[in-house]
């Protein structure tokens, strides 16, 4: 078998997911028109699958935050910080990240994905030990197993399975992370990190905690599900991302252990790629301060988020396991749930199509996810649609 074969398997798989007529693969929007509309197809299309959480993708000061860094900065930086050097805005977000956590340390990464990879290679190394919730992101596994370090996976959530995992390590817990996400992204189910809080305490080991999904979501002030659940101060390492309710791109880990500022040295997903470009920073620097001034941005998301809940449960729909902003539809099969998204994307209704081997449990599901830019009238048109798929 040449190089080449094996991607005769993954066009057939390819070939497979188009044969209702538009691969969800592939799907491409023409127009973006508001954080919660677009034109797919030539259609007028309400974007109830991205994570667009805040809304804040056209908020104007945004907006003008980004315009004017690219008239002031230029369009990128071209090139690494170690080697290239920093803009005063990286060094100015990070230092707005670490207020924001009351953090002495926070470090700004050019993805969210660079992010989980440069804390954990930087963090983890030969004979060190890994407790990896079983849900966790491709981002998570992959830096873990980038490390070097010996992984090994709990239970989803199951706080007996981490300890009897904590009760394994005797000697080794001085040389432990457990890692694990504040809300899950495909069926927006929060960790207990309040228990998984006290077993890191009661073990002596360090937590790394993936907000990506939770930023400006969870918690008082919006840090996410640690703080929702009273325990940051027990988060060794928060991580996330600027590509959800920030509206931009790049990543972040905030940490309470002033070694932190070191990582820079010894991260080479940090080290060998270009840092984010002036308007990204500026967006995402205005997004933050958006997201810690304007609260009703989040009342406003989660009553949207309850509205849609409710009413497909009250439709009779099999959803994720606690309401919130992500809202997970189970479907029988594959099948079902690739047709069923066909049909509410020709209906104007942009959902997102998660099948196995990349979903819990290996289920099917539509996964919409909730803004606070959606428009009662949107979500009324979401409740619609889904409840013509239920008669047809
Ligand atoms: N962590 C989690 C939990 C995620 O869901 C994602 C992206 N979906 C990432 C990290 C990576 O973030 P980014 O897309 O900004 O690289």
């Amino acid at each position: 078998m040449s190089l080449l074969d094996k991607f005769a398997a993954v066009k057939e798989t390819k070939n497979a997911l188009g044969c209702t007529g538009q691969d969800p693969t592939a799907v491409v929007f023409d127009t973006i028109d508001t954080a919660t509309l677009g034109t797919v197809n030539g259609r007028k299309t309400i974007l109830a699958g991205t994570n667009n959480y805040l809304g804040l993708t056209f908020d104007p000061a945004c907006i003008a935050a980004g315009v004017e860094a690219l008239e002031t900065f230029g369009s990128g930086t071209t090139g690494s910080r170690m080697a290239n050097g920093s803009y005063a805005a990286h060094i100015a977000l990070e230092r707005e990240l670490a207020d924001f956590y009351q953090c002495p340390n926070a470090g700004v990464f050019s993805t969210g994905y660079a992010a989980n990879l440069g804390v954990l290679t930087a963090l983890l190394g030969s004979g060190d030990v890994v407790l990896l919730d079983s849900d966790a992101h491709a981002s998570l596994y992959d830096g873990c197993r980038m490390s070097g370090a010996d992984v090994f996976r709990f239970k989803h959530n199951d706080v007996q399975s981490l300890e009897k995992r904590l009760k394994r390590l005797e000697t080794r817990a001085n040389r432990c992370l457990i890692v694990t996400e504040g809300m899950y992204s495909v069926l927006g189910d929060c960790a207990p990190l309040a228990e998984i809080s006290e077993l890191k305490q009661r073990f002596g080991v360090l937590l790394l905690v993936d907000e990506a999904h939770s930023l400006g979501v969870y918690g008082e002030h919006g840090r996410g599900v640690a703080e929702a659940q009273g325990v940051l101060d027990q988060v060794d390492f928060t991580v996330g991302t600027f590509s959800k309710s920030l509206g931009a791109m790049g990543g972040f880990c905030a940490s309470r252990h002033e070694v932190l500022g070191l990582f820079r040295y010894v991260s080479r997903p940090f080290i060998f790629t270009a840092s984010p470009s002036p308007s990204v920073i500026a967006t995402t620097r205005e997004a933050l301060r958006q997201l810690r001034s304007r609260p009703e941005l989040r009342n406003t998301l989660w009553a949207s988020a309850r509205r849609l809940y409710s009413s497909l449960q009250g439709l009779g729909y099999e959803l994720g396991p606690e309401v919130s902003p992500v809202i997970a539809v189970r479907f029988r099969d594959r099948d079902t749930a690739l047709s069923s998204w066909y049909q509410l994307l020709k209906s104007g209704v942009y959902v997102n199509l998660m099948l196995p081997p990349a979903t819990p449990g290996g289920a099917s599901f539509l996964r919409c996810s909730v803004s606070a830019a959606h428009t009662d009238e949107q979500i009324s048109t979401i409740i619609e649609k889904f409840t013509e798929l239920k008669v047809t």
